[in-house]
């Protein structure tokens, strides 16, 4: 289906993992995908050549989500050189794991500054842009542990549970201009942030699943399409766990 063909995309820290997954098949799905991360590897060269064999646009943009002056750069970027922008992914994002006892400072700002102000920094860039044009689609990747809390992760739980009450006020803030805003809850992705946890905090994901599996990428990717496309045009304010049954 080339159900997205004409949308301009924006997917942060879209290189490797979920945020690869989603370019590819926001491009799939017919749109021209800018992605911005902190710098190019080869695995993200290949992913973009990938895009555009499918005859989309590329664009990378080298960024680090946490500074807010290079955000607006990046969506400026994005519009002169692919026309528009009419998606925006916010799912670049760290972790930093320790007990509260044991954080540190500088773990709990760069956690918040890349996970929470990351997602602030391109929404109040693309922002103007949707409410002008009177269109957009905002998706958020947040996670389980913002919806429960999970021991070792204040800072990243947090960050998860801003993005929740960033993404509800902005889909009241926007909804007037016809702009969906919306986030996804992911639990245990099968991805680089997971695969360096201790064999037992994967055992015990597994085992929380109903369904007896663990995520890949590509299950956040085909919700945050879907939530692009005009199927979804009367979903705002949402958040939706994809989390094989891990949490409820
Ligand atoms: P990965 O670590 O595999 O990928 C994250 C990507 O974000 C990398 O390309 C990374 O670049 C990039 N990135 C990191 N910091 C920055 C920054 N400051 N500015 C720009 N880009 C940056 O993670 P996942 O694909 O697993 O995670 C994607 C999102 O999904 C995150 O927000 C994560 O919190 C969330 N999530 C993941 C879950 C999981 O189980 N995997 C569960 C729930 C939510 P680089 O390679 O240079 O570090």
């Amino acid at each position: 289906m080339m159900e997205l063909a004409g949308n301009v995309a924006l997917v942060t820290g879209g290189l490797r993992g979920i945020g690869a997954a989603t370019a590819l098949e926001l491009a799939q799905n017919g749109a021209d995908v800018a992605v911005c991360d902190l710098q190019q590897t080869p695995e993200g060269e290949q992913l973009l050549d990938t895009i555009r064999r499918l005859g989309r646009q590329v664009l990378f943009c080298a960024a680090d989500v946490s500074n807010f002056n290079r955000a607006q750069e990046v969506v400026a970027e994005v519009v002169r050189a692919l026309g528009h922008l009419d998606i925006l992914v916010n799912n670049a994002g760290i972790n930093r794991d320790h007990v509260i006892w044991k954080m540190t400072e500088q773990e709990w700002d760069s956690v918040l500054g890349i996970n929470l102000k990351g997602v602030f920094n391109y929404s109040r860039a693309a922002a103007p842009i949707f409410r002008t044009q009177g269109r957009g689609k905002i998706v958020s990747i947040s996670s389980v542990n913002g919806l429960r809390g999970q021991p070792g992760l204040s800072n990243y739980a947090a960050a998860k549970a801003g993005i929740i009450g960033l993404t509800k006020t902005l889909a009241k803030e926007l909804g007037k201009y016809q702009v969906n805003v919306n986030a996804i809850a992911p639990g245990y992705i099968e991805t680089k942030m997971t695969e360096n946890l201790a064999a037992d905090v994967k055992a015990e994901a597994l085992k929380g699943t109903v369904l007896g599996r663990l995520g890949a990428p590509e299950d956040i990717a085909h919700v945050v399409t879907f939530l692009c496309t005009e199927g979804a045009r009367h979903i705002t304010g949402e958040v939706i766990r994809v989390d094989g049954g891990e949490y409820m």
